[in-house]
């Protein structure tokens, strides 16, 4: 079977195509759906990426946003989407590295419990241990720190002092 992505004839698996408006799924080959992959691989994109099928466009472009080579750059700037399959495109969860104290991973809008008490500083308070934090945003930049709100007042507090709810 060819890929269509790198044009390899090799085995290929189904993989989901996330955040379009119906559940969509394309076959691509095992080193296609390896974020690992070296960026290499992906320069059929030049040709594959304008693929009829919508979901294959999609996949295509987030790979070579991905990539964030120079050459990916170029390709994902010449690349023409519809409206449509841009914003499925770009309707991509956010990726970030923020996890609790158990190594969870967190999410913007989360609640989570403070597993300590904290000194706030400049605030004059002391945050309980046990305090439910709820809509926690995440510092953009910084996996170790969120934001939410304790006795009225937006603070930062560090990721590892909170768990999950
Ligand atoms: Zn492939």
């Amino acid at each position: 079977m060819t890929c269509p992505l790198c044009t390899n004839d090799a085995p290929l698996f189904d993989i989901a195509v996330s955040g379009g408006s119906a559940d969509a799924s394309i076959s691509v080959c095992a080193a296609c759906a390896d974020a690992q992959t070296p960026a290499d691989h992906f320069r059929p994109l030049a040709s594959t990426m304008w693929s009829e099928d919508p979901a294959v466009q999609v996949f295509a472009a987030r790979t070579l946003r991905r990539l964030d080579t120079d050459w990916s750059r170029d390709l994902l700037e010449q690349l023409y989407l519809d409206e449509d399959t841009q914003s499925w495109a770009d309707n991509v969860a956010e990726q970030t590295d923020h996890k609790d104290s158990n190594g969870v991973p967190l999410a913007t809008g989360d609640t989570v419990v403070l597993i300590k008490d904290l000194n706030v500083k400049g605030a004059g308070f002391t945050a309980k241990r046990g305090t439910a934090v709820h809509r926690i945003s995440l510092v953009p930049d910084n996996a170790g720190q969120i934001e939410g709100r304790v006795e009225g007042q937006r603070i930062v507090i560090l990721t590892e002092f909170v768990k999950k709810r």
